[in-house]
């Protein structure tokens, strides 16, 4: 439950991925830092028609009510022709994973987005609440939704704004983050995407396993341009590489200031961490 400082003494943030109340009752168990991302998908995959603000807000506040005073990562809603609604009919697309997912979803039904805001300006008043934005590719994707957001504060008047980051999943968004980060104040790494659009392999696929590796020198060397390119922003990794002990102390080289794992594997996370150093000769 203590802090996970690296033998030259930096902090690194061992948050947890969490999608309902259960997973974060055993993150908190297991001495989690924060919820590093909260994926909303389970709130509405199998509901007939969508949640109302006020149900949305009753979801999130019910997952995240153990994990009050730590900050918390909110990601909006990541579906598109792959992860079908069954309220929304979706058009047919060749080649779901290069098409209409996360935030270009988004963008084509506004009033999804909208309930999103509005339930998280709400609940920023009892959180330190962060929101995080799926699938961004191109600036134009976050200045979007920073629009959003100023939208539905001119409505809600919060006492206290939510801070906006971009995930980073898609090698073109990692080679543009000096332009994305014109509109954000973190960025946390997706390297489950962003492996499977750097190797042009899908990640659930078992015939193109071996194409697919998140520890590739090659995902590194994407994080690590980042963290050249905006060397103040706050980086983390929320993908299943940030629970790889075998890759956190190249992480850290890499700039990487915290890392969101599954609830479990919090404890061996901190125990690596306190074994590495930040800087090799640090
Ligand atoms: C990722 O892509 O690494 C990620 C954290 O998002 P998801 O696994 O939900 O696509
Ligand atoms: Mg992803």
């Amino acid at each position: 439950h203590k802090s996970a400082l690296t033998r030259d003494g930096t902090q690194i943030a061992v948050l947890a991925n969490v999608g309902d109340a259960e997973d974060t009752r055993i993150a908190i168990e297991n001495g989690m830092d924060g919820v590093g991302l909260y994926r909303l998908e389970q709130i509405y995959l199998g509901r007939q028609h969508p949640p109302s603000t006020a149900e949305l807000l009753d979801a999130m506040q019910t997952t995240l009510q153990p994990a009050k005073g730590l900050p918390v990562y909110v990601r909006l809603l990541d579906v598109g022709a792959d992860k079908p609604l069954p309220f929304i009919d979706m058009p047919r697309e060749q080649n779901p994973s290069l098409g209409q997912r996360g935030i270009r979803f988004l963008m084509q039904y506004p009033e999804l987005l909208q309930t999103q805001m509005d339930a998280l300006l709400q609940l920023s008043s009892d959180f330190d609440l962060h929101i995080l934005v799926p699938m961004v590719t191109l600036p134009s994707d976050m200045a979007a939704v920073e629009e959003a957001l100023k939208d539905a504060t001119s409505r809600a008047r919060p006492s206290k704004n939510p801070k906006l980051g971009a995930m980073i999943e898609t090698p073109v968004a990692a080679l543009s983050a000096a332009d994305i980060s014109k509109h954000a104040s973190f960025l946390s790494f997706g390297t489950n995407d962003l492996t499977q659009y750097s190797f042009a392999a899908d990640r659930e696929n078992p015939s193109v396993d071996a194409y697919f590796d998140d520890a590739h020198d090659a995902i590194f060397r994407l994080i690590g341009m980042v963290h050249e390119d905006v060397p103040d922003m706050p980086l983390s990794v929320c993908g299943e590489l940030a629970g790889r002990s075998d890759a956190t102390s190249r992480l850290l080289e890499c700039g990487i200031t915290s890392l969101s794992v599954v609830p479990l594997s919090i404890p061996a996370v901190k125990e690596v961490v306190r074994d590495c150093r930040r800087t090799p000769n640090g």
